[in-house]
């Protein structure tokens, strides 16, 4: 199959679809990878490198999309490239239909075949392609609620670890699954007090059993968020309802209720947000503020750190490309139950029940 690895082109976003060592896997069994001049280089890696291990580097995003049968990326299209994908072609990527009519719009003109990361589902429930991103996200909540937490960028000034003599800052966590608990985890080392919440009492119970004593759980209601958001300093929004939008679990007349200089997090951004004044940033400019109360909400977190998101990704889509790639992508849905969730658009129509729904339309 001849594989396309195009340059992202969202705003800061750094990540490449694959690596060197996933080329060299692909190439190894006759595939022909074709990774667009420079794809890898915010990464870590350079064209040389693509070149070892038997990739064509092709100059322009046109001449890459022109050629494959199936690309391999990282974010959803945006604008610019919905002309670009072309009828019958497999696109591997995040999409995060939900979010976005016009995407979902674009893809169903396109007639593509449209595979999501994010919808890639074992027997379990678990999404395996989702779970390296939500961790990189969820560590780097923390790192960056600390950030805006300082007095010169409008933050309560307050160090979230405090020191001997002064008490720490207060996190308040909603959600408890993989961003959640990765965000508990940082902000627990930090020596923060924790409060991390979730209607899921099996998450509830591993974070009750695993955690050091400053983390505690609670359970997730309109009544308890209201409780805590008054002297929380640190907000991380980490909710996720499948392939659906987040619910708003902070209202705007909930701001009101929160100290000046409250930082509000919201990693599930990418699915519409889970507070109610949430709108989309980009690492250029990251953060506003609304009632006194800074607001990152950054779509593409990983995009920053892309040394280890490239890596921690491609350790996961590699053996779902492989299949793709050797089989096709109808057998290898056919013979592979957690890929063929993945599948959400084809040939220009929907197959997946939440993205119809989210926006009315025909299955
Ligand atoms: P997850 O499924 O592991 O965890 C979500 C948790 O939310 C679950 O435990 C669920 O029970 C809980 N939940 C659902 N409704 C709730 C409610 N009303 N109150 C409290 N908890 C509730 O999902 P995840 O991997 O942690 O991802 C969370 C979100 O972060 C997703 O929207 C994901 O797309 C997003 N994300 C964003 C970025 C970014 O760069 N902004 C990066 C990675 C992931």
């Amino acid at each position: 199959m001849k594989i396309g690895v195009p340059i992202e082109i969202k705003n800061n976003e750094n990540r490449v679809g694959m690596t060197p060592s996933g080329v060299f896997e692909l190439t190894k069994r006759d595939h022909e990878v074709f990774v667009q001049k420079n794809a890898g280089f915010n990464s870590g890696f350079l064209d040389e490198d693509y070149i070892e291990v038997g990739a064509t580097i092709l100059d322009t995003i046109e001449a890459v999309y022109a050629v494959a049968e199936m690309i391999v990326k990282v974010k959803e299209p945006i604008e610019p490239e919905y002309k670009l994908i072309q009828p019958n072609q497999v696109v591997f990527t995040y999409f995060h239909f939900a979010s976005s009519e016009a995407l979902t719009n674009a893809m169903i003109e396109s007639k593509s075949i449209c595979i999501a990361y994010e919808t890639v589902e074992d027997a379990d429930g678990t999404l395996p392609l989702l779970i390296p991103m939500s961790e990189v996200a969820g560590r780097m909540s923390i790192q960056q609620g600390a950030k805006y937490l300082e007095k010169p960028i409008k933050g309560r000034g307050i160090l979230l670890g405090g020191v001997p003599g002064v008490p720490p800052a207060k996190v308040l966590i909603l959600g408890a699954g993989i961003v959640g608990y990765q965000a508990a985890k940082m902000a627990a080392g930090l020596g923060a007090h924790v409060v991390i919440m979730d209607i899921n009492m099996k998450a509830l119970r591993y974070v009750s059993d695993s955690m050091p004593n400053n983390v505690i759980s609670e359970f997730s209601s309109e009544y308890n968020i209201r409780k805590h958001i008054q002297d929380a300093d640190l907000i991380v929004g980490g909710v996720l309802i499948k392939g659906a939008k987040a619910p708003k679990l902070i209202t705007r007349d909930m701001l009101k209720e929160m100290q000046p200089g409250t930082v509000m997090v919201d990693v599930a951004v990418d699915q519409g947000g889970c507070f109610e004044t949430t709108k989309p940033t980009t690492h250029q400019d990251p953060t506003y503020i609304i009632d006194e109360v800074v607001h990152y909400t950054v779509a593409n977190m990983p995009g920053a750190v892309p040394y280890t998101s490239t890596m921690a990704l491609t350790n996961v889509t590699l053996p779902y490309v492989l299949k793709l790639a050797n089989q096709g992508w109808e057998a290898a849905c056919e013979n592979n139950a957690p890929l063929a969730k993945g599948l959400n658009i084809v040939k220009g129509e929907i197959v997946y029940k939440e993205i119809a729904e989210a926006f009315d339309m025909e299955m």
